[in-house]
């Protein structure tokens, strides 16, 4: 029996509020997971390190991790060995692939975690048979994934397709990139939150699919700035397909009915063109730690 028929292949999705791990299958199947809380951006990279390190060794107990893939919420380098940046955690300039294989002792591939969703939902989800598929992922912030000609667009550096870091405000709310206006400050889960003077966004989806008005309409007004600023990528990019991944696309119709009517209230040449429709994830919260599992599986050739 070879080692590859006896070990795993483990995906982790690093977000700014959970760290999401699980055993996934060649198929794209998730057969156990495991989630922690993300530590805050203020602790030291390694702490960050420290709750990888402890979900892959928990997931791996029975049976041999044989690679590791981690979506990262944060700019990853071409090469994804380094992660850059990160508007939520605490890294920069991180070496984390070194840092992660040094630890665990087996290959790890590091990747942006929206394109490890867009992957996923490409090879196993919404986009199955798409080769032009705009991919959104809503958490703590907005992540975002260009795919052209079924490839992930990347970029000059790794580092294309952060769309959450568009400004659609002047001027407006600060955001923790260090600029003012960016559209995830109007979307995202932290933005909800802040609306709602809630915990987490996730507290706000929950409340409004238990019915509670104000919820509802802090989803409706979320919905709409969302789908307006997916009409401004439809003009630059010209999707056949939008989907929209993440904690908070938890709330379904709640949010992404809005986000249809003000993309299509504000779709250039309306009328003229086929109009782009806008999916929920079809891996649901998974995609991203699928997409990191399928991607390591990959470079193990
Ligand atoms: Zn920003």
């Amino acid at each position: 029996v070879s080692l590859v028929s006896t070990g795993v292949v483990i995906g982790v999705d690093v977000g700014g509020t959970n760290v999401l791990a699980g055993v996934v299958t060649p198929d794209g199947r998730v057969v156990s997971s495991v989630q922690q809380q993300t530590p805050h951006r203020n602790k030291h990279p390694r702490v960050v390190e420290d709750t990888i390190a402890r979900a892959v060794r928990e997931l791996s107990a029975e049976r041999p991790a044989l690679a590791v893939g981690v979506g990262a919420a944060g700019f990853v380098d071409t090469s994804g060995s380094t992660v850059a940046f990160s508007p939520h955690l605490s890294w920069r300039n991180e070496p984390l692939r070194a840092a992660l294989e040094a630890r665990l002792g087996v290959p790890v591939t590091v990747d942006n975690d929206a394109n490890t969703t867009a992957r996923a939902e490409c090879r196993f989800g919404a986009g199955v048979g798409h080769a032009q598929v705009l991919c959104i992922t809503l958490g703590t912030g907005i992540g975002g994934a260009l795919v052209v000609d079924a490839a992930v667009f990347r970029g000059a550096h790794g580092m294309a397709g952060e769309f959450g870091h568009m400004q659609v405000v002047p001027g407006g709310r600060v955001c923790e990139c260090g600029n003012r206006g960016c559209w995830e400050q109007y979307v995202s889960g932290n933005a909800l939150a802040r609306a709602a003077a809630a915990t987490t966004g996730l507290a706000v989806v929950e409340a409004a699919r238990a019915g509670e008005a104000s919820a509802v309409e802090l989803l409706a007004e979320a919905g709409a700035w969302l789908g307006t600023g997916l009409a401004s990528l439809c003009a630059a990019f010209d999707p056949e397909l939008i989907v929209v991944g993440g904690g908070l696309s938890q709330a379904g119709d709640l949010l992404l009915d809005p986000a249809r009517a003000a993309l299509l209230r504000n779709l250039t040449g309306r009328g003229y063109r086929p109009e782009p429709a806008v999916l929920p994830a079809a891996l649901g919260v998974d995609a991203g730690l699928i997409g990191a599992a399928d991607l390591a599986r990959a470079r193990l050739g």
